[in-house]
């Protein structure tokens, strides 16, 4: 049995890249940029009026001013400010030569014969500067990251609409069980409903992999071999569940070598999931998770995704928060690092929720995320700082 660290260390090392392809704006979110954009231009790229009001000289302030002329957004100033003048200007309108200054409508007063007064105090010139959010050439967006749909509006901006990204991973989804029954049939007698192929299919489309599913495996080593050679042949991953553990229907590690795959290791000091296996081919990957749902979608959140970032040369990850723990926390057991679900209360605290263990559904989707129990620590006391990651 080896650690999570050193079991992490060995998938995120036998990780491999995919190609690069250029898509469109319209298909580059969740994608993984490998090219860093650069900027074509400044942004803003003129002085640019951040409210609707009057552009003048701040020396003006005090003054009774003249309008030259209203400045839509979108349209060029004409006229040049000078003393005792303004322009009347519009939210996103290029500011006119010679005003340094924009008080806003709600701070000022129309007088009879035509002219403009400020009625409020000095402030800030409401005034955004050319260049001050985005400069020419600059990098925007780094390599190596998802873009989110915040960084759509960044590519946009400076005409970015090509953008060079990693191809999408193939990820095929094969359950074990010969108690298993597809969430559409009722169970019947010693069965139930395979839960963990549509699990696992929803978090590969989260993590921007293409998964396919192959379906339910017999516990007969014929039944998984058919399906594993089948799935390997058209994935880059393949994920597997159940049939991983040490009862006599555990049948996945023997294909597995049967196919010529080497096994780097089958059983990690982590719960849930200890009985997680790894095995790598030429430029293939299977885990072999274990069967319980709650295993499986973590050792997925943990490794798997760990993974796949890598394949799309994704180095940033998911913050890992450090928060007070609501409540007292105690295990019989510390020899595993264990990931205990947990919600986050109002005050900002990691708070446990009921947790039966690796089988119960119900309690990893009430949870926010996943409190980290190191590996020798049996007890937590309430107020004390623990590592709380997001699933
Ligand atoms: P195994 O790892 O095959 O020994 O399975 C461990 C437990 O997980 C057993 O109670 C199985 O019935 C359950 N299990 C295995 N595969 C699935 C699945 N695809 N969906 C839901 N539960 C499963
Ligand atoms: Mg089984």
């Amino acid at each position: 049995m080896i650690t999570f660290e050193e079991a992490y260390r060995i998938v995120t090392e036998s990780s491999f890249r995919l190609g690069k392809e250029v898509v469109g704006l319209a298909e580059a979110a969740g994608r993984a940029l490998t090219l860093p954009v650069k900027s074509d231009m400044d942004m803003p790229p003129w002085n640019k009026s951040a409210v609707d009001g009057y552009a003048c000289r701040h020396a003006d302030l005090g003054h009774e001013l003249t309008v030259l002329e209203t400045i839509a957004a979108g349209a060029m100033p004409e006229k040049e400010v000078t003393s005792g003048t303004c322009s009347r200007i519009m939210t996103g309108a290029a500011v006119p030569a010679g005003a340094d200054y924009v008080f806003m409508l709600e701070n000022s007063e129309e007088l009879p014969d035509g002219r403009v007064r400020f009625t409020g105090r000095p402030g800030n010139d409401n005034i955004a500067k050319a260049g001050e959010d985005i400069m020419k050439d600059q990098t925007v967006l780094r390599a190596g990251r998802y873009i989110r749909p915040q960084d759509i509006a960044v590519l946009a901006s400076v005409g970015a609409t090509r953008v060079t990204v990693s191809c999408r991973p193939h990820v095929g989804v094969i359950s074990t069980g010969n108690e298993l029954v597809e969430p559409d049939h009722v169970p019947a007698g010693a069965q139930i409903r395979n839960s963990n192929s549509s699990q696992l299919l929803a978090q590969i489309a989260r993590s921007g992999a293409i998964g396919r599913y192959y379906g339910i495996a017999r516990d007969e080593e014929e039944s998984i071999t058919e399906l594993m050679k089948k799935a390997l042949a058209e994935n880059d991953v393949l994920l597997i569940s159940g049939g991983v553990s040490f009862g006599d229907f555990d049948l996945v590690p023997q294909v597995m070598r049967s196919l010529g795959l080497k096994i780097h290791f089958d059983q990690v000091a982590m719960q849930p999931g200890k009985p997680l296996t790894f095995c790598t081919g030429e430029k293939k990957a299977v885990f072999g998770l274990p069967g319980n749902p709650v295993s499986t979608f973590v050792q997925f959140e943990v490794m798997v995704r760990a993974f796949l970032d890598r394949m799309a040369g994704v180095t940033e990850h998911a913050p890992v928060l450090q928060m007070p723990i609501a409540a007292d926390y105690s295990r019989k057991r510390a020899e595993r690092l264990s990931w205990i679900p947990c919600t986050i209360t109002a005050a900002g605290e990691a708070m446990p929720v009921e947790y039966h263990g690796s089988a119960h559904i119900t309690s990893l989707s009430g949870a926010w995320g996943v409190i980290t129990v190191p590996r020798g620590q049996s007890w937590i006391q309430k107020g004390e700082t623990v590592s709380v990651r997001q699933i």
